[in-house]
């Protein structure tokens, strides 16, 4: 069985007391336990060292993005390497944000995933298509392109998390509805089956983000193809415990 992943993505937003505030109601949580749920939140990479000595030692820290390869002559960028010594044993890759707005290619992304689970790190890898491509109908075929590009690439995905998160549904307030969404993770785990193989389809955490809140969580969580979330605006305030106790 696939243990329920609840990711929190804090995106570019914080202050040191803001976070301290988020850490205090985390820590105070009652949520299930870690053979029932994995939890992941991803600071900005400025507020690490704070998260890491803060928060409670059953939940881990992400980071939000890393570089392509080994950490040099490559200013602004972190390193998978840099993160591993600092002990976070997760980064997110091909966030909508990254492809759409920074402009970072299918290729680059999955080269960056290649290298980082080289390093050991485990990969949020995340894919979903426009609105304009679900209008027109490509809403699978966008999916495949981006699951292909990182299929090309990598060999092992026992440290994969693929998150789909429509990017009409990312901080618009418009959740995909459960079957909207159950129908897209249905695809994937079928395109994981045909191409890469039914072991990895069946072992796979496909997690669903977009507009993902307390109120929403329950009837997704229940979809059987939907094996946990990857929360923005909701994971920066007291209802991300709810979120995460949707693992029950
Ligand atoms: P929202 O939950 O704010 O829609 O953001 C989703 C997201 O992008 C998580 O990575």
């Amino acid at each position: 069985a696939r243990k329920f992943f609840v990711g929190g993505n804090w995106k570019c937003n914080g202050t040191v007391k803001s976070n301290e505030e988020l850490v205090k109601v985390l820590n105070a949580a009652e949520v299930p336990g870690t053979d029932v749920v994995e939890v992941v939140v991803a600071p900005a990479a400025g507020h690490f060292p704070q998260v890491l000595s803060s928060l409670r030692k059953d939940f881990s820290v992400a980071a939000q993005n890393c570089w392509v390869k080994k950490g040099g002559a490559f200013t602004g960028e972190l390193s998978a390497e840099m993160l591993k010594d600092l002990g976070l044993p997760w980064v997110v890759l091909g966030h909508s944000e990254r492809r759409h707005i920074i402009g970072e290619s299918d290729e680059f992304i999955a080269d960056k995933v290649a290298y980082a689970l080289g390093q050991g790190l485990g990969v949020i890898y995340c894919i979903g298509e426009k609105l304009e491509e679900r209008e027109a109908g490509n809403t699978m075929a966008v999916n495949a392109r981006q699951m292909q590009a990182l299929a090309d690439k990598i060999s092992d995905w026992s440290k994969v998390v693929v998150a789909y998160e429509p990017v009409w549904a990312i901080g618009t307030g418009k959740v995909a509805s459960p079957a909207q969404a159950q129908e897209v993770h249905d695809e994937l785990r079928k395109w994981l089956s045909a191409n890469v193989s039914p072991e990895v389809a069946e072992a796979t955490r496909i997690i669903y983000g977009g507009s993902v809140t307390a109120a929403n969580c329950g009837e997704l969580a229940g979809c059987p193809d939907i094996d946990g979330f990857l929360v923005g605006g909701a994971s920066l305030k007291p209802e991300f415990v709810d979120i995460i106790k949707a693992a029950e």
